[in-house]
C-alpha cells in the first residue's frame, strides 16, 4: 500500500485538518451500508475511516475524493465519528501535495476560475449580473433591506439564470425590497472548501465578508443550500454573523404574511427532492413542502427516499467539478424514483440538483415524461 507520507505524519494531519474523530470508529459498517455509492458502485467509507486511523490512507486513489458530503452515515454513525471531517482533511493532504487523481483533475480548472473572475466557471466577473437583463432589480445600498445572493451558477449557467429571473420576479411582486451585488460578489467557497483547498476558501469567504460589510449587508438570502450552509455555519468561523435565510424559507415566509399572493392554480403532479444541504444538513424540510402545497390544483407527492433519509444528486463535497461516469449517477437513480411515482414535475431548491437531474433526464432520455423545476419556476408561473 503506497502512502504520500510516514503514518505518523499523516495521522498528525489528519488529526490537524479537524478528522481526529476517526478514532472512535469500532468499525460497525453502518456507514457503508447506508451511503448511495454503494447503489452503484462498491466504496467503502469505513475502510478510509479505518486506514485514517492507521496513518495509511491511499492520498493518490481516487477513493478519498468520491464522498458527496452527503450528510447520511455521518447522521446515523453510533459512534459520531464525522467521516465527512476525515475526506476533507484527506483532501488537504491531497491538495498540499498536489494529487489529484484523473477524474478529480477538473478541480483544478475551477481554482483558477475561482482565483481570477471570483467563480468556478471562469467567466468574466463584470457579467455576474447580467442574468437580471430588462428586470427591476437593483443594486444593493445601505438602505435596502434584502441582500439577494444568487451564487454562481444562478448566475452564469443559462438553464439556472431562469432560476434567478423567476426568483427575482417572485420577490419584486411580493413588494419585497432587495438588492444585489453582482460583479462585487465572489462564490461563497463552499465546494473548494469541501475539495480541500482551504487556502482558497478562505480568501474568497474574507472578500465577502468584506463587500458585505463595506456595503452594511446585514440580512441575504440566498437560493443555493451550498451558499446558504456556508454563510450560516462556516463564515461565522471568521467572527461575523449574518442573517441568512433560504429561499424557500423566505418565500414561505412571505406567504404566510399575505405578501406573496398566489393567483394561479397548477394542475400538475409533482415530487419534491430534499437537497443535502438543505434538507438533512440544516433540517429545512417543511417550508419548500408547504409552499407547493398551497398552490391550488397541485398533486404532491412524497418519494420513498425523503427529507433525513433523501438520496443525495451526487454533485456535493466538490463532486460536482469532478468527472462521474454516466452508470454511477445517483442522479439517474433520483430521477427513475420520480418516474416511478407517475410525476409530471421532480422540484427541488438547489442548483447543483438541477443540473444533476437535468443531466439525467438527458442520459436516461426521458426529457418528455418528467420536468426538472425550481420552486420559484413554478411559483413565478401562479402569482
Ligand atoms: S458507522 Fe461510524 S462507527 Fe460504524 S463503521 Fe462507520 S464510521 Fe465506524
Ligand atoms: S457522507 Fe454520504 S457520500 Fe459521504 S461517505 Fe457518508 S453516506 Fe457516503
Amino acid at each position: 500500500m503506497e502512502t504520500v507520507a510516514p503514518f505518523k505524519e499523516v495521522i498528525d494531519e489528519i488529526r490537524e485538518y479537524g478528522g481526529e474523530r476517526v478514532v472512535n470508529c469500532f468499525q460497525c459498517g453502518k456507514c457503508d451500508t447506508v451511503c448511495p455509492w454503494n447503489e452503484v458502485t462498491r466504496f467503502s467509507i469505513r475502510r478510509i475511516v479505518r486506514e485514517a486511523v492507521f496513518g495509511l490512507s491511499e492520498i493518490e486513489k481516487e477513493e478519498i475524493w468520491r464522498c458527496t458530503t452527503c450528510g447520511k452515515c455521518p447522521s446515523l454513525c453510533p459512534r459520531d465519528v464525522k467521516q465527512i471531517d476525515d475526506v476533507v482533511a484527506l483532501r488537504r493532504i491531497a491538495v498540499k501535495y498536489g494529487v489529484y487523481p484523473g477524474p478529480v483533475k477538473p478541480i483544478r480548472t475551477v481554482y483558477a476560475g475561482l482565483q481570477s473572475q471570483g467563480n468556478p466557471f471562469n467567466e468574466d466577473r463584470q457579467k455576474r449580473d447580467e442574468w437580471r437583463d430588462g428586470l427591476a432589480v437593483k443594486e444593493f445600498t445601505e438602505k435596502t433591506d434584502f441582500l439577494y445572493f444568487p451564487g454562481c451558477y444562478l448566475s452564469y449557467d443559462p438553464r439556472l439564470k431562469k432560476v434567478a429571473r423567476a426568483t427575482a420576479s417572485v420577490l419584486l411582486r411580493s413588494g419585497v425590497d432587495f438588492g444585489i451585488l453582482g460583479p462585487k460578489e465572489n462564490c461563497c467557497g463552499e465546494s473548494v472548501r469541501k475539495a480541500g483547498n482551504e487556502e482558497l476558501f478562505v480568501r474568497l469567504a474574507k472578500e465577502n465578508i468584506k463587500t458585505f460589510i463595506d456595503h452594511g449587508v446585514k440580512r441575504i438570502i440566498v437560493s443555493s443550500p451550498h451558499c446558504y450552509h456556508t454563510f450560516k455555519n462556516e463564515y461565522p468561523e471568521f467572527r461575523v454573523n449574518f442573517e441568512v435565510i433560504h429561499m424557500t424559507q423566505f418565500l414561505f415566509t412571505l406567504l404566510k404574511e399575505g405578501k406573496l399572493k398566489i393567483k394561479g392554480e397548477y394542475r400538475k403532479r409533482v415530487t419534491y427532492h430534499d437537497p443535502c444541504y438543505l434538507g438533512r444538513h440544516n433540517g429545512i424540510f417543511e417550508e419548500p413542502r408547504e409552499l407547493l402545497k398551497a398552490i391550488p390544483g397541485i398533486h404532491f407527492l412524497e418519494l420513498e427516499e425523503s427529507k433525513m433519509n433523501s438520496l443525495c444528486c451526487g454533485m456535493g463535497g466538490a463532486r460536482v467539478w469532478m468527472e462521474t461516469p454516466k452508470e454511477e449517477r445517483f442522479s439517474n437513480l433520483r430521477l427513475k424514483q420520480a418516474l416511478d411515482l407517475k410525476v409530471d414535475e421532480l422540484v427541488t431548491a438547489c442548483p447543483y440538483c438541477i443540473t444533476a437531474l437535468e443531466d439525467s433526464r438527458a442520459v436516461l432520455d426521458v426529457g418528455e415524461k418528467i420536468a426538472v423545476k425550481e420552486i420559484t419556476e413554478i411559483l413565478e408561473e401562479v402569482t
